[in-house]
């Protein structure tokens, strides 16, 4: 246990937040003892992330870190997400790369019927040296570090190229100050669009996961993080599921590792107002099993459900047999105290 109040709320900022300790601290020090050590986004800045968020659920290409982000610094109106570069990332080509992925996640691109690939309205652009992804219509940001920004330009490029060759619109490059005539019905459905309207009553919670992305790491050993949505069947909203696959060394033992990582994730200090609903525990039958936590908020539209999918051996043999980097995963986890107020 930590012996100051400082060091204390250090360490919890930093297992939630991915950031370096210096960092954390500084962040710590300048909050006052009882304001929350993660800042809740405004209501632009949690739509913008609950569509990032969604571009991002299922990652393109593997990534070590869960989808694929080293560490978050919240602020009100912008988030700052450092994304890993890992050369050994590989998705469907030999060449595609963790920023190649996220492009391809992010750009809108209008297809001929209509749709949108990507975030309709998302344009990146570079501000004081910085990547910076912003929506028209919404005073929010989120800043793309651990990229060099002509890596990001040439990613950019190279999926404004292939969609051309497809027969697509990419609307950054044809558009870059306004909506683009492809994206003109996503700008008309604004708020009276059912969709837009179900995702933004629920943005919070999205929002307040993405800032906690880097506490995944707490569950087990990552082997990956994916994520979907329903609409939430008891409310209006969303229901966001969210799978974290992992390995736990001492699967059968009958520890719960995601239990510290719910008591994180709900934590006064640097947690989200979520509480337990109900929990489907299968830990201690020490098979390749998971184990379910549905949580929801008392005022706040939205639900999730947290799967704890845990591998055994028999896959880590394969996994360790390949270009899969068990070892960088091995020191990426987090084991987290079973207490730590
Ligand atoms: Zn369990």
């Amino acid at each position: 246990m930590k012996r100051t109040a400082i060091d204390r709320r250090t360490q919890k900022l930093a297992w939630a937040s991915g950031l370096p300790w210096k960092v954390a601290k500084a962040r710590v020090q300048a909050l006052a003892a009882h304001q929350p050590l993660i800042a809740e986004a405004s209501r632009d800045q949690a739509v913008l992330e609950c569509h990032f968020l969604h571009a991002l659920a299922r990652p393109r290409c593997t990534t070590l870190h869960p989808w694929g982000i080293r560490s978050v610094a919240a602020s009100t109106s912008r988030l700052v997400v450092t994304f890993e570069t890992v050369q050994s990332n590989r998705g469907e080509g030999d060449d595609e790369t963790t920023v190649l992925g996220l492009m391809r996640a992010v750009l809108p691109l209008g297809g001929d019927s209509g749709d949108v690939y990507g975030i309709a309205g998302a344009r990146l652009r570079v501000e004081d040296g910085t990547v910076v992804l912003r929506r028209f219509g919404l005073n929010a940001a989120i800043q793309l570090d651990g990229f060099a920004p002509h890596a990001v330009q040439a990613a950019a490029m190279r999926v404004a190229d292939e969609a051309r060759q497809d027969g697509m619109a990419p609307c950054q490059q044809e558009s870059p100050e306004r909506w683009h005539a492809c994206e003109r019905e996503y700008m008309r459905r604004g708020t009276t669009d059912w969709y837009e309207t179900l995702m933004a009553t629920s943005a919070w919670l999205p929002s307040g996961l993405l800032r906690r992305a880097p506490l995944l790491r707490a569950v087990g050993i990552p082997l990956s993080t994916t994520a979907w949505t329903d609409a939430d069947p008891y409310g209006p909203g969303e229901l966001w599921k969210v799978d974290q696959e992992h390995f736990e060394p001492q699967a059968g033992s009958g520890v719960s590792h995601h239990r510290p990582f719910i008591a994180m994730l709900t934590d006064p200090e640097c947690g989200m107002p979520l509480a337990l609903e109900h929990e489907a525990c299968r830990c201690a039958t020490g098979r390749c099993d998971d184990c379910r936590v549905y949580l929801r908020s008392h005022g706040r539209p939205g639900r999730l459900e947290m799967r704890f999918t845990r591998r055994a051996d028999f896959y880590l043999e394969r996994a360790q047999s390949t270009v899969f980097e068990f070892e960088r995963r091995r020191r990426l986890y987090r084991r987290l105290p079973a207490t730590f107020r």
